[in-house]
């Protein structure tokens, strides 16, 4: 239940453990052992270069990647013993090209995981409608769309719209806004900033571009090769005193 006391914080805390992870055939691990913990209701931003392994820290935190070492706790539950219902109800997850099923309606899409956990259908259908007036898409205009009759910043939203739609308290967020042009992506920006002044969820946001790192995190974990961290701290400080080249 909503707490009164927390501030409007509805987001959990994220720890990872020694999360390790080498792929069979591999010799080095694509992640090495990192830890790290998070806040709820804290936007967190994981920036490094293409191959340092943030993609597969999200998959290991969604479980779609099994660790090779270590542990994930949301609120203090490990994760790896989170039904996967109940793991669906508790992390939504986005990604770049927004990943939404093409042969669905945009409500259709939207209304996937409420579905899933058995929200009836009043209910769903209010919150889909919710959803897309929450991500500014008009629902009358948009429910029945299909995603290629979307924009690329469209998609992203209705892919925002759909890792929201049963409240998990932590949002997973995977370069988002990566394929959409720069004046589109500054919009998202800036949305996704008025929602989490809105949800206070705990969002972990990955991204290889640095200045988005720096708009949106309250804090940020600056990665080199096998998800070692190079810094963790927020924005100001990071600018002030970059430890690593890819920062400077
Ligand atoms: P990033 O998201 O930071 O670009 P990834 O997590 O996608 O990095 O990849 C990290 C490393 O793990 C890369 O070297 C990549 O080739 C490797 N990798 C990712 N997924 C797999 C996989 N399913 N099998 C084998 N190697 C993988
Ligand atoms: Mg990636």
């Amino acid at each position: 239940m909503p707490d009164v006391h927390t501030d409007g914080v509805s987001g959990a805390a994220i720890t990872l453990e020694h999360l390790t992870k080498t792929f069979p055939g591999s010799t080095l691990p694509a992640v090495d052992d990192i830890s790290l913990h998070i806040e709820p209701g804290e936007l967190l931003v994981m920036v490094g270069p293409s191959g340092s392994g943030k993609s597969t820290v999200l998959k290991m935190i969604n479980r779609l990647i099994e660790p090779t070492a270590g542990r994930i706790l949301i609120a203090d539950e490990d994760v790896t013993g989170i039904d996967p219902v109940g793991l669906r109800r508790k992390i939504g997850y986005a990604i770049q090209s927004s990943g939404l099923f093409p042969h669905m309606t945009v409500a259709q899409n939207i209304a996937l995981v409420p579905k899933m956990i058995g929200w009836d259908k009043e209910r769903v259908t209010a919150r889909v409608e919710e959803m897309l007036t929450l991500v500014g898409l008009e629902p009358g205009e948009y429910w029945k769309r299909f995603p290629r009759q979307l924009s690329g910043g469209q998609q992203q939203r209705v892919g925002v719209a759909r890792a929201l739609a049963a409240d998990p308290p932590v949002l997973l967020m995977d370069e988002p806004f990566g394929a959409v042009d720069p004046i589109t992506r500054a919009s998202l920006q800036d949305e996704l900033l008025r929602l989490q002044r809105e949800l206070r969820k705990t969002i972990v946001f990955v991204t290889h571009d640095f200045d988005e790192a720096i708009r949106l995190g309250d804090r940020i974990v600056v990665l080199r090769e096998r998800s070692r961290i190079a810094q963790f701290d927020t924005p100001q400080a990071i600018l002030a005193s970059p430890a690593d080249d890819f920062v400077s």
